[in-house]
């Protein structure tokens, strides 16, 4: 069996010109475009590229982007006092803190600052609980991308046996609540996990979010299983440049599941996608407008 790569690059290409096509309806009820609000703290490399690629696509969709760029030496106090600013601009409808944040700041404390019906990324405790519970709320938009790849690839997820491979705040947790609520039957597995290799093998769909360079390999599929790769490491090739690879063995891998997202080209370009899906939903949400499904 050779499996079918599911293209996520082309699906979140999809995804934005669908939030992009809602964007006018909402500017003409509200006299103004949604706004996302980005703040960066520090010159972290890999931050300043994400923050980069995060402002170009809000505005490729006709959304307005708001930078906060704030130095390492930066206080605790002022940047909540930030939050408590961008909170109060009604014309700011996302707000997202770009991690990781400096060691002298608590994290905790500024992501439980952000006002929930703000936070695009769905990391405040108030929309991990209304996830959790099945209400509606902000979801995390790595596991959102997931979900809407799985959705796309297998319909309904009813019953499938799902394994998750990490169990983070940000993709794990999320992806097993989403995936629950999907009615699918679903392990979480983690490092702690006995016989990882016996769970993969029972998995109709897997959803690897480990940061393990290809810790899954090929042979531990179920025949035709569906792969979803969050992974994203860097990994030396032997003349000293790098390549990223995912979580899964993706050459091994390819041979035996149904279906495969690729490292890059998969999960990656949907997690962007759907921060401005979230983006979208919570200016609709914050008016009171109706919002076809996008
Ligand atoms: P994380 O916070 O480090 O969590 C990793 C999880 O994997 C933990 O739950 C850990 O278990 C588990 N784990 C570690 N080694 C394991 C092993 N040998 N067997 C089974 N489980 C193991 O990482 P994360 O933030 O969730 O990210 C995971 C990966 O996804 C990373 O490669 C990251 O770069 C990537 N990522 C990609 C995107 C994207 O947009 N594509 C977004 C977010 C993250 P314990 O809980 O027991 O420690």
């Amino acid at each position: 069996m050779t499996a079918e790569l599911i293209d996520g690059k082309a699906f979140a290409a999809g995804l934005v010109d669908r939030v992009a096509a809602a964007v006018p309806a909402f500017t003409a009820a509200r006299a103004r475009v949604p706004g996302l609000a980005v703040v960066l703290v520090g010159e972290n490399p890999a931050s300043a590229v994400y923050v980069r690629n995060k402002l170009a696509r809000t505005a490729a969709a006709g959304m307005r982007s708001i930078e906060h760029r704030l130095t390492v030496d930066v206080t605790e106090a002022e940047l909540l006092a930030l939050v408590a600013a961008l909170n109060a601009d009604d014309a700011v409808d996302g707000i997202l803190v770009q991690l990781p944040l400096p060691g002298h700041i608590d994290e905790a404390k500024v992501l439980v600052a952000v006002d929930p019906a703000k936070d695009v990324d769905g990391f405040h405790p108030v929309n991990a609980g209304r996830l959790a519970t099945g209400l509606p709320g902000l979801v995390p938009c790595t596991p959102s991308g997931c979900l809407l790849l799985l959705r796309d690839r297998l319909g309904d997820l009813s019953g499938a046996e799902a394994l998750v491979i990490g169990r983070s705040n940000i993709v794990g947790k999320p992806m097993a609540a989403l995936l629950t609520t999907a009615s699918a039957t679903v392990t979480v597995a983690h490092s702690r996990t006995r016989d990882l290799p016996d769970h993969v093998r029972r998995a109709d769909v897997v959803v690897a979010a480990v940061g393990v360079p290809e810790l899954i390999r090929g042979a531990w599929l179920k025949p035709g299983a569906v792969v979803i790769d969050v992974g994203m490491n860097r990994v030396a090739r032997p003349d000293g440049s790098t390549r990223l690879v995912g979580d899964v063995n993706f050459g091994e891998a390819v041979a035996v599941a149904g279906a495969i997202t690729p490292v890059p080209g998969g999960v990656g370009p949907m997690t962007i996608a759907c921060l401005l899906r979230n983006t979208l939903l919570a200016a609709h949400a914050r008016a009171g407008l109706p919002l076809a499904a996008v």
